[in-house]
């Protein structure tokens, strides 16, 4: 029998795990149980190398917010529109290009 558990997560990255599970047509339960089994038995007789905080990085990592791009973001953006999150290397470049960046902050 499994157990109710609680996390706390930074709400923009929960909605997008939640958005890119469901397209991909996935259980977000069995992704985290998944992360987890994996740590505990990399870490089980302890493992100096790999770290907590590595491994909730991988996990917290941000993504691009436009559209359907799954690259990691490379920094935060504020659009002239107003619309404000994460973009990739190349959407950024293109953002930029296009002059249509109001503020930008690298991660
Ligand atoms: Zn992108």
């Amino acid at each position: 029998m499994k157990t109710r558990s609680t996390i706390y997560i930074e709400p923009s990255a929960w909605k997008e795990f939640k958005q890119i599970c469901n397209r991909e047509g996935e259980s977000m339960c069995e992704k985290i149980e998944s992360w987890i089994l994996q740590y505990n038995d990399r870490h089980r007789k302890g493992n100096p190398q790999l770290r907590i905080d590595y491994t909730l990085r991988l996990i917290n990592q941000q993504k691009c917010g436009r559209d359907d791009c799954d690259f990691p973001a490379v920094g935060r953006a504020e659009a002239k529109t107003g619309w404000k999150g994460f973009l990739c290397a190349d959407h950024y470049e293109q953002s930029r290009n296009a002059r249509l960046l109001k503020s930008w902050k690298p991660i």
